[in-house]
């Protein structure tokens, strides 16, 4: 059976720096059930704690921090690119464990946005760019989704599943 990463907020837990969660989400309730999901917070993973102070990419390029081109800062001025690298880290080793090529990740997240994220002002200003663990998956060959594209994401598991050749179109 194919298996989905999933960030662990959009299953409900209680990770998110303000310690809060997202959903539920029907489907990934129903994946849930299958036994599809493989649940990872990559911040939490990475050693920080819950609360935690919000982070943003300068920039909002993820890749060019696990790149070290440029730091994840704090709002309060701490550089935590190293817990958001290790929390990377952690996803690619569940990707290598199981097998995973689809992911569903939290939208506009510094760790697992896919689409975009803040530009690190802390000012709510949205930039074209992804996350540390969105861009370490898709530099591993994962597609990675966020819950705003759940739709996308059961398409391209439906064409895994039933033409493993599809990879090649799929989108995400
Ligand atoms: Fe954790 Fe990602 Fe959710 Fe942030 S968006 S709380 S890093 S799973």
């Amino acid at each position: 059976m194919e298996k989905i990463l999933v960030s662990a907020c959009l299953l409900g837990q209680r990770v998110r720096y303000d310690g809060g969660s997202h959903g539920p989400f029907d489907l990934l309730r129903q994946w849930r059930a299958e036994g599809r999901l493989v649940a990872l917070c990559p911040e939490v993973s990475g050693g920080l704690p819950t609360p935690r102070p919000p982070a943003e990419i300068p920039g909002g390029q993820g890749a060019a921090v696990l790149d070290g081109r440029v730091a994840v800062i704090s709002i309060d001025g701490a550089d935590v690119s190293a817990a958001f690298v290790t929390g990377a880290q952690a996803a690619l080793r569940l990707v290598r464990e199981h097998g995973l090529r689809l992911a569903v990740l939290k939208a506009r997240s510094p760790s697992c946005g896919n689409q975009q994220n803040y530009d690190g002002s802390f000012s709510g200003t949205l930039v074209d760019g992804e996350g540390v663990t969105a861009a370490a998956l898709r530099r591993a060959g994962v597609h990675v989704f966020n819950e705003q594209q759940l739709d996308a994401a059961a398409e391209a598991l439906r064409q895994l599943e039933f033409d493993p050749n599809a990879r090649r179109n799929l989108r995400g």
